[in-house]
């Protein structure tokens, strides 16, 4: 990694962003001291402009940022971390320094939409209703889809496919709130299967 730290005299802006949810958590900037320390420790660490000095992320608040990869953009004078917070990034407590940045596509959209139709008790709600019913029941239309997903592989519909393809993904978000899971947890050990190979 041969990064450019002429164009910002002595400085890179790095983009903290956060390893799971995907959030963009903060940014900061980075000198190649600053840098090598980071690579070292496994712990962001930037140069504070203000305070003219290295500074560990998270050194008096505990909230540590412990870097996962490293990229450089296109001509090398950005660099965008990913990494796992201990705590709320933003001094004023917040998960994030950027507000209501969710980071996240449409599947989590549709698993926080799950989330309020079950927590408003929501009329004519289907959500809410194969919520009422019960954890068997939510079970049971996973598998149901699954064996519809199953059939329509075996035939050349690919329009019938989707749709039961769609079916599963959708059920299977209810079944996993029925389980008090998030989609977040089933992506970080698919994550840490797919990086311990
Ligand atoms: P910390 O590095 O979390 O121990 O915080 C040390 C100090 O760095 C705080 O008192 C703030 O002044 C500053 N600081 C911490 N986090 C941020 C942030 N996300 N953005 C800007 N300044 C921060
Ligand atoms: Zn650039
Ligand atoms: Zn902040
Ligand atoms: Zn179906």
């Amino acid at each position: 990694m041969k990064v450019d730290f002429n164009k910002g005299n002595g400085l890179v802006p790095v983009v903290i962003q956060d390893n799971i949810s995907l959030k963009v958590l903060m940014l900061g900037y980075m000198n190649e001291e600053a840098l090598a320390k980071t690579k070292a420790k496994g712990l962001v660490t930037f140069y504070s402009r203000s305070r003219n000095e290295l500074w560990t992320k998270g050194e008096t608040s505990g909230n540590y940022l412990h870097v996962k990869e490293i990229f450089e953009d296109c001509d090398n004078d950005t660099l965008l971390v990913k990494a796992t917070p201990d705590g709320p990034t933003c001094h004023t407590g917040s998960e994030t320094c950027f507000k209501e940045n969710s980071g996240k596509g449409f599947l989590y959209q549709l698993e926080q939409t799950i989330d309020e139709r079950i927590i408003n008790d929501s009329e004519k709600s289907y959500t809410n209703d194969l919520f009422k019913r019960g954890i068997n029941k939510m079970a049971q239309k996973v598998g149901e889809e699954a064996v519809e997903l199953v059939i329509e592989a075996k035939d050349n519909n690919d329009d019938l496919f989707k749709n039961e393809a769609a079916d599963l993904l959708y059920h299977f978000l209810i079944l996993l709130r029925a389980k008090n899971m998030k989609l977040e947890d089933i992506e970080a050990i698919l994550k840490d299967r797919n990086t311990s190979k």
